[in-house]
């Protein structure tokens, strides 16, 4: 992977998306106002900075226009989160993803340029939700604010069903997109694919209708 990321607020979320980054291959710059923080990234980062992000001559010298993704995970502080979310979207930086406190945070920060809003505690406290309701929900990832991914094992009525007499799409406004069988994926489902007992469907769809769907 050959891209720049810049992340800024090396808290336990700055942090570990740093380090995944890093460990991926991509390039990693880290930022953080505390020193301490910044030097228990050194070993994961490209290069890590101790310095206030809210000061827009920091951002500058540091070049963060020529970053591809710059992370903003500055949680405490509402007011830099949103400076620093502004001023890396006006310096030119083409691709901000910024971490929300709350739906308000989240509103704001789109509104000064945020071109994705993630919220990291609301988003686990739903998959943990999810997962103790239903144990057949393996994985859910949000796409947007309104659609997401969800990877079921198959409830047993759908067993030895094929997917056209499921009909899915019609009664539920969801799409399957891959049927995952042991180490086989079939990532181009067709029609007369039958079910079989410990599938996993991938599904794609609105919140609401995959709601109803795990219900299913
Ligand atoms: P997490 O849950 O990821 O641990 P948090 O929600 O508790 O984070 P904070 O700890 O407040 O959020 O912020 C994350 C990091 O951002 C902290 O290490 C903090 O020092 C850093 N930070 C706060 N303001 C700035 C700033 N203006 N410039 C750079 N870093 C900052």
């Amino acid at each position: 992977m050959n891209k720049q990321f810049a992340v800024i607020g090396l808290g336990r979320f700055g942090s570990s998306v740093a380090n995944t980054l890093y460990s991926m291959g991509g390039q990693v710059l880290g930022i953080d106002v505390d020193e301490d923080k910044v030097r228990a990234v050194i070993q994961f980062t490209t290069r890590a900075v101790a310095a206030d992000a809210t000061d827009e001559q920091v951002l500058r010298s540091l070049a963060i226009r020529n970053f591809d993704v710059v992370i903003v995970a500055i949680g405490g502080s509402i007011q830099a989160s949103i400076m620093v979310t502004l001023l890396a979207k006006e310096l030119g930086v083409k691709y901000v993803v910024a971490k929300a406190q709350n739906e308000l945070h989240g509103k704001i920060l789109y509104r000064v340029g945020a071109d994705r809003v993630v919220f990291p505690e609301r988003d686990m406290g739903f998959r943990v939700a999810r997962n103790l309701v239903s144990s057949s929900i393996l994985e859910y990832i949000e796409l947007s604010q309104d659609v997401g991914m969800l990877e079921m094992v198959v409830p047993q009525k759908m067993v030895g069903k094929e997917l056209r007499q499921l009909d899915l799409r019609n009664r539920f406004n969801i799409n399957v997109i891959a049927i995952k069988r042991g180490e086989h994926v079939n990532i181009t489902p067709r029609a007369d694919d039958c079910i079989e007992k410990d599938d996993v469907l991938v599904v794609v769809g609105l919140k609401e209708d995959l709601q109803r769907f795990e219900q299913y």
